[in-house]
């Protein structure tokens, strides 16, 4: 059995990374919401709260979908990245 850890694994992981963000935050919503469940529910840590603001990069997304479910549209406009961008995964 391996004993990568989660960095390790994420680390082998290739992104064709968009300038286009695929996921985009309704600021007007996040101001308002309590739970910030985004900060838990990413693997990638791609949500920071930096001075009472939730900021979002897209660059290491894995394209799981948690946000999305755990948000909602009414929050997040959640999209998979266009064409061949975004993250390609290998397993070690
Ligand atoms: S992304 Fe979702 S969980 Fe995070 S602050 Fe905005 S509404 Fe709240
Ligand atoms: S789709 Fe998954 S990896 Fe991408 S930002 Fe949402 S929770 Fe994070």
């Amino acid at each position: 059995m391996s004993t990568m850890t989660m960095e390790q694994r994420l680390a082998l992981n290739k992104y064709e990374v968009d300038t286009e963000a695929h996921i985009r935050l309704k600021q007007d919503v996040c101001l308002q919401c309590e739970a910030r469940s985004c900060l838990y529910v990413c693997p990638a840590e791609c949500f920071k709260e930096r001075e009472g603001k939730i900021s979002f990069s897209h660059e290491g997304c894995l394209e799981c979908g948690s946000c999305h479910i755990s948000c909602g549209p009414e929050a997040i406009e959640w999209s998979y990245p266009r064409g061949h961008f975004g993250v390609s995964y290998e397993y070690g």
